[in-house]
């Protein structure tokens, strides 16, 4: 197999000195990173698997190509998880060493662990390691985000990772003049291979914020940063800015990509930004399991409320209840989406169970996500088959479309839709709002009659419950799960229109 990073190979002048990696005020050129990365390989031999401790510096993405190198696999660790959850991923990956900062201090879960501390600054003292795992050679173990259940750890192996970059190059005409403005954590698929490696397999260079905020933002898109890769919760921040903010409309404005993944980027952050800068957010829909499945083309059409197309080696196909694949796309029929590919992660360790059950008996990987295609290939997502496809009435009602229609509104900050089960209906439409501004006693009644303007009767939520927030995970997903759990927690008429 060819090597995962042309670039770190090539030791002409003007390559050996491109810039690769900048962490605040800290930043490797493709030489320093080729040798730090050497340097830190070399300590790994032997080793079967090696955790990483994922904080958002330049040692965890050195840690992670040191890794690769090394032919290793590496398991991101998210320095959020509490003892139990990290307990959990250290048993069940058992790694034997942790690659960390200098300077960070490790939780008790990671006591058992050989320590290793990376430096940036080392050069290799023995001859390169060498090179050669093959294509199916496990590089990473990621632990899903958890959204649904208790994670589990997805055996990625080279290839996927190499086919998703190529494909995603292809789509987004990415190059060695990228500089990708990155604010994401490290321990995930999109902040780690989309936002680390991606560049780093093309040649060009990242520059990470630490923290995101919009100030960051348009301060690296002014001073040469091409692109941007953020979750939904980024863009709505930088929706909430542009109005005040004409000079950051103007970065934005200039970026060659704005991309956003992770979760469905709600229609009125996506129509705001569009008209404040010009420029159209580019959805792309993947998962840990499969790496990158679906977006739209650098020269592409984007088109709010969708993710786009197929990605170049991914099959893609919608299927009913029963099994069968749905035949022409409608724009209506809900399946869940499954696909096939080089994408794909090898299976769930230590899950054999979890691994035969995600796969359809003809080899296709069921994503348990739910959608529509569009006449023309768009696919459209409906949400996950497990939260946000409610059956309500006879119907199948997606949640998201609801949720758009909710976040429409001023008086709306967040909005999540659920159902709950309902004697009458099977499950009965509810509406989590988080309000702008001070809650006054209409709110619920405006609500009720701005869907009524927008969605079919069967749509609209039957409850609108208020909270301070809600329940998100580090990726600024919502938890339905907790606020499922919530629902039936509460006695219900302690909720209801408060
Ligand atoms: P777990 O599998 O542990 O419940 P998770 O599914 O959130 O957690 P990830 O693999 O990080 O873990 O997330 C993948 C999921 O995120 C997808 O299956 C899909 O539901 C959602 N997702 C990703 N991108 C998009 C998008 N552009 N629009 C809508 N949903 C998206
Ligand atoms: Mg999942």
């Amino acid at each position: 197999m060819s090597p995962l990073f042309p670039a770190l190979a090539d030791i002409s002048p003007t390559a050996a000195d491109r810039p690769a990696l900048r962490f605040g005020e800290r930043s490797l050129t493709y030489a320093e990173l080729a040798a730090a990365a050497g340097a830190t390989a070399g300590r790994l031999r032997g080793a079967d698997r090696v955790a990483v401790w994922a904080t958002p510096t330049l040692e965890t993405a050195v840690g992670v190509v040191a890794a690769l190198l090394a032919g290793v696999p590496a398991v991101p660790l998210n320095p959020k998880s509490g003892d139990s959850e990290l307990g959990h991923i250290v048993k069940d990956s058992a790694p034997q060493l942790v690659l960390t900062s200098p300077e960070a201090e490790l939780p008790s879960a990671l006591a058992q662990l050989e320590r290793v501390d990376v430096d940036v600054q080392a050069s290799p003292r023995e001859t390169p390691l060498p090179t050669g795992p093959t294509a199916d050679h496990p590089a990473l173990v990621v632990y899903t985000s958890g959204t649904t259940g208790p994670p589990k750890g997805a055996v990625i192996p080279r290839r996927a990772i190499a086919a998703t970059l190529d494909a995603l190059a292809d789509a987004w005409q990415w190059t060695g003049d990228d500089v990708l403005v990155h604010a994401l954590p490290l321990f995930h698929v999109h902040g780690l291979i989309l936002g680390v490696l991606g560049p780093l397999r093309r040649g060009g260079s990242v520059r990470h914020l630490g923290r995101f905020d919009t100030a960051g933002v348009a301060r690296e898109l002014d001073s040469g940063a091409t692109m941007l890769f953020g979750v939904p919760t980024m863009y709505h921040r930088l929706a909430e800015a542009l109005p005040g903010d004409p000079a950051l409309a103007a970065a934005l404005g200039r970026a060659r990509l704005l991309v956003s993944g992770s979760a469905a980027l709600p229609v009125h952050d996506h129509e705001r930004i569009a008209a404040a800068t010009g420029r159209r957010v580019i959805e792309r829909y993947g998962m840990t399991e499969t790496l990158m499945n679906t977006s739209v083309r650098a020269d592409g059409e984007p088109r709010a409320g969708t993710v786009g197309v197929p990605l170049p080696g991914v099959e893609l196909r919608l299927v009913e209840e029963d099994g069968t694949p749905v035949a022409a796309y409608d724009g209506e029929t809900v399946g869940e989406i499954q696909v096939r590919g080089p994408n794909l992660f090898t299976e769930y360790l230590n899950r054999p169970d979890a691994t035969a059950a995600a796969f359809a008996p003809d080899g296709w990987f069921r994503t348990g996500d739910m959608a529509v295609r569009d006449p023309d290939g768009y696919v459209r997502i409906v949400g996950r088959k497990a939260t946000d496809l409610i059956k309500s009435g006879g119907y199948k009602i997606g949640a998201g479309e609801i949720e758009n229609a909710l976040l429409e509104h001023p008086a709306v900050r967040e909005a999540a839709v659920t159902g709950e089960p309902d004697d009458d209906l099977g499950e009965r439409i509810v509406a989590w709002v988080v309000p702008a501004d001070a809650l006054h006693d209409d709110l619920a009644a405006e609500l009720t009659r701005h869907v009524a303007d927008r969605l079919a009767p069967h749509k609209r939520p039957r409850t609108v419950r208020f909270l301070g927030s809600l329940p998100r995970n580090d990726m600024g997903k919502i938890m339905k799960r907790a606020l499922k759990d919530a629902q039936k927690d509460v006695r219900k008429d302690a909720l209801e229109n408060v």
